[in-house]
């Protein structure tokens, strides 16, 4: 095996996270390698931006650092060194101008990602990156080396510092499969184990309800559970639900459904009708309308939302208006999975943080990790692509710091 490769940092996984991490290092002067087992850079980043790029939140920041839960004391001063309007600059700057949708979500005006990254790749080249594809890391040889299959056959790389950015477990055909959690485990530094997040879920439908709404959207209903109320759309998918509006929720649902095996989330189809006025236009008189036709013009529910009501509440919905406007206001339906890994936009787990000293590695100084393997998680809305920005400037940062502790000095682990 021949001792190709020794640059100033190995970045490993390029994805937003390793990328934005190669870019902060070679502008400061280092000479960074990218390796990337893919053929391309950032498959999840380009298949994220096929619902619309939604790079991260215009949200006050308080409210933006809550949405990392537990995880949200360590990830602000990373938050706060590499903030949202930095994201929306850093984008400005690769030509992409920014809109901000209703819900304050933010998005480059293409929405696709694959401009950004075009332009991002270039400049990359331009400033020396060299960047290798096909690379696909296989851990530590005995002496330290960080070891590569190619397609050239087995490569060694021993850099002064490493960036680990591999990614998290979720839609492992984009290249982020979590196959790295033993090596490092074998090293010392605890992985929790990956979880599926902004998931689905599986509801038991009846036949009829799945042959008829596999598909059907559920436009702005608010979705319920334990006390906490996300509204926005869902969708009624052939195994369950899934959607934004469900996502929101997904952390606290799946927790749930490990733990007891279902749970039931209540639905209000008419969130913007306080019960009362429903109540009031669901007591003018039917005539000979069917319950079906009447739902539609006084509630204006759609068939997908008549059928979802009939799911929770039976086939025989309450006569009474106020019962039936309660009805409307609170549909509870059962979950009782959460679909796999597979199919999650992101995933819980990972490196966890008490494995680091800032994000360097405590068992393997002179590694430092980024972006969705450490063990956070978040909602859909931003704050996944924004925390694998910040946390991929924050381990570039400081391995600047260190390297320039220790200027010449390889600092891998051996
Ligand atoms: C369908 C979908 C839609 C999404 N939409 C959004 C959105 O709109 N907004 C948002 O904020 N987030 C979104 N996300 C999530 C977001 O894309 C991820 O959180 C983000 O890409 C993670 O960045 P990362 O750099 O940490 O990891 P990744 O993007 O997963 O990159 C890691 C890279 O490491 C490489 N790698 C892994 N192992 C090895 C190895 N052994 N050797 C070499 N290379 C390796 C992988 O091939 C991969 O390219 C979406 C995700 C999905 C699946």
């Amino acid at each position: 095996m021949t001792l190709v490769v020794t640059p100033d940092v190995a970045v490993v996984g390029g994805g937003p996270a390793g990328l934005i991490a190669a870019e902060v290092l070679s502008a400061a002067g280092l000479s960074v390698a990218v390796f990337e087992r893919m053929p391309t850079l950032g498959r999840k980043f380009l298949m994220a931006g096929r619902g619309g790029l939604n790079l991260t939140h215009s949200e006050d920041f308080e409210r933006f650092v809550a949405r990392y839960g537990d995880a949200a004391p360590v990830l602000r001063p990373m938050l706060e060194a590499f903030t949202p309007a930095d994201l929306v600059a850093w984008a400005g700057g690769l030509g992409q101008a920014i809109f901000v949708g209703s819900s304050g979500r933010v998005f480059p005006t293409a929405l696709k990602a694959s401009p950004l990254l075009r332009a991002w790749i270039a400049r990359l080249e331009g400033q020396g990156v060299a960047l290798n594809l096909r690379s696909a890391w296989t851990g530590w040889n005995p002496a330290g080396d960080l070891t590569f299959d190619t397609p050239d056959g087995p490569r060694r790389v021993r850099p002064r510092a490493t960036i680990l950015a591999l990614g998290g477990a979720s839609w492992s055909r984009l290249g982020s499969d979590g196959a790295w959690a033993p090596w490092l485990g074998a090293r010392g530094a605890a992985v929790t184990p990956f979880r599926p997040a902004n998931v689905g879920f599986t509801v038991g439908w009846t036949e009829v309800f799945r042959e008829r709404f596999s598909g059907s959207p559920l436009k702005n209903v608010a979705l319920s559970f334990e006390g906490r109320t996300s509204r926005g759309d869902a969708l009624a998918a052939g195994y369950g639900l899934e959607g934004g509006a469900v996502y929101a929720l997904s952390a606290a649902l799946r927790d749930a459904v490990e733990a007891r095996g279902s749970a039931t989330l209540e639905i209000d189809l008419r969130p913007d009708i306080p019960l009362a006025p429903l109540t009031a236009r669901l007591s003018r008189p039917r005539g000979g309308q069917s319950l079906s036709s009447w739902l539609r013009k006084a509630a204006h529910l759609s068939p997908v939302e008549i059928g979802l009501l009939r799911e929770a509440h039976g086939l025989a919905l309450p006569v009474a208006p106020d019962a039936l406007a309660a009805a409307i206001k609170a549909a509870p339906i059962v979950l009782t999975g959460t679909q796999g890994l597979e199919r999650a936009i992101s995933c819980a787990g990972g490196l966890s943080f008490e494995a680091l000293d800032g994000l360097e590695l405590k068992a393997a100084p002179g590694v430092f990790v980024a972006g969705e393997m450490l063990d956070w998680e978040a909602p859909t809305g931003g704050y996944l692509l924004q925390a694998c920005f910040a946390t991929g400037v924050a381990a570039a940062r400081q391995a600047l710091t260190v390297l320039s502790a220790h200027p010449g000095e390889s600092r891998d682990p051996s």
